[in-house]
């Protein structure tokens, strides 16, 4: 039935390609001539709920209404996200990967294999053996699950050095399987027993480590940029407050060519901020990856010949916008933070006045209760207990509920804009958006 469906709308695609140039209004007309260049956003873990939490975060209360963000402009549809059922209903961020990637369902921690842990061919992939320059521009360490079934083929999303090794080893038609490369991970990458990174600088790769140094590169390098030792810093916390439309843009710098390129971006902490409940850093994670759509949408509108397509592999955290049969929400006090909760919880141990030290860094005062909170927290020993005592006085301010400390099995939204995007509206399953995408990549040589 799904294949039928597919093949249905293909057909719907290659007829109305052709009838793409009658000079119908711009309103009307299918927007659906095949692209030269695709970019695939995940949203890791961004499930409704933070799409909607966003945008009451951002809103503006001097105005009556509910006012929009990019998010509402740029819907689409609607994706299952089940893995294959020896995983049950809820996905990890492998298998969902994996799915989206390649258009197979697999077990929960697979990257780029299917359920007898052969190697399936990912989107990225396959764009390399089809000519076009192909690059990953992440948040999270660069062999993490979601880039990871876009690069590479292992049994186990933890095998990181192995996944790293990949990177550089795997060669599609003698080239290597990514011309760019962004994030975090020099970890997995400069190891004792083997420096991947030094292996890419001899290979003619550009090397860079710091943001500043990315900007310096000559335009069409192929570049491996690692950032951090593992993920980058908390968005809230880095040097850089739009780091991935920074890094988006630059992997696009390097690779726009005559043939086309793919790019997998990944706004990769937003489902990090799910895992520890943090309802902070989850909302400053989106405002990155909203910056990110905002560049992208502009670049669109100057390279009409660009699709962009943005879902989330699942969602994290079991987030809900009100709690405890309170109808209230209050994002305002989410909006003046200097620091992440984790922050501000390390800076709560060298503080000779940790509660003026938290009215500063949340951007209003604290309560007298929530100040002796603050106090007691300042004693725990445990880094992780401080982080949690942070995190509940915002969620008990904004009254942010939170079901689980991993994911949940629920849809996720399509969002999709450029050449071709009307083929993504409706409902389907994660593995269809891969099928739409290889149904977009040009046809064998
Ligand atoms: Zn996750």
């Amino acid at each position: 039935m799904r294949q039928k469906l597919f093949a249905v709308m293909a057909a719907t695609f290659a007829l109305s390609a052709c009838v793409n140039t009658s000079d119908n209004a711009s309103a009307s007309k299918p927007n659906t001539v095949r692209p030269k260049n695709i970019i695939m956003i995940v949203a890791d873990g961004m499930g409704p709920a933070y799409t909607t939490a966003y945008r009451n975060f951002r809103d503006d209360p001097a105005t009556p209404n509910v006012e929009t963000v990019i998010f509402d402009d740029i819907f689409v549809g609607n994706a299952s996200t089940y893995p294959a059922q020896v995983s049950g209903f809820v996905t990890d961020s492998a298998a969902s990967a994996t799915a989206l990637a390649s258009g197979v369902k697999s077990y929960n921690g697979a990257i780029g294999v299917d359920q007898n842990k052969t190697p399936v061919t990912s989107v990225l992939q396959r764009a390399k053996q089809l000519g076009l320059k192909t690059g990953i521009a992440v948040t999270s360490q660069i062999v993490h699950a979601t880039p990871a079934a876009y690069v590479a083929h292992n049994e186990s999303r933890q095998n990181y050095n192995q996944l790293a090794d990949s990177f550089f080893d795997d060669r599609i038609n003698g080239e290597f399987v990514a011309d760019v490369m962004l994030g975090g991970g020099t970890n997995f990458f400069e190891r004792d027993d083997r420096n991947v990174t030094s292996q890419f600088i001899d290979a003619g790769y550009a090397y860079v480590d710091t943001y500043d140094e990315l900007a310096t590169l000559p335009t069409g390098e192929k570049v491996l940029g690692l950032f951090a030792p593992v993920g980058l810093p908390w968005v809230l916390d880095d040097s850089r407050k739009n780091r991935l439309a920074y890094l988006t843009q630059h992997a696009i710098k390097h690779l726009a060519n005559e043939n086309g390129y793919f790019l997998l971006v990944e706004a990769s902490q937003v489902d990090w901020a799910g895992h520890s409940n943090d309802i902070a850093s989850a909302m400053n994670e989106m405002h990155d990856l909203n910056l990110t759509l905002e560049y992208l949408y502009n670049y669109v509108q100057t390279n009409p010949d660009t699709l962009v397509v943005l879902t989330a592999d699942h969602s994290t955290g079991g987030l809900t916008i009100g709690a405890n049969g309170d109808y209230r929400w209050d994002p305002k006090w989410l909006q003046n933070l200097q620091k992440s909760p984790a922050a501000i919880a390390e800076a709560l141990s060298d503080s000779a006045d940790p509660v003026s030290m938290v009215n500063a860094a949340f951007g209003f005062e604290l309560t007298d209760e929530e100040a002796s909170q603050v106090v007691a927290l300042a004693q725990l020993a445990s880094l992780k207990d401080k982080t949690e005592g942070i995190q509940t006085l915002l969620d008990v301010r904004t009254n942010t509920g939170w079901t689980t400390s991993g994911h949940t099995g629920v849809d996720v939204e399509v969002f999709a804009f450029g050449a071709a995007s009307d083929l993504f509206h409706g409902q389907y399953d994660n593995t269809d958006i891969a099928k739409k995408l290889f149904s977009l990549l040009p046809a064998e040589q």
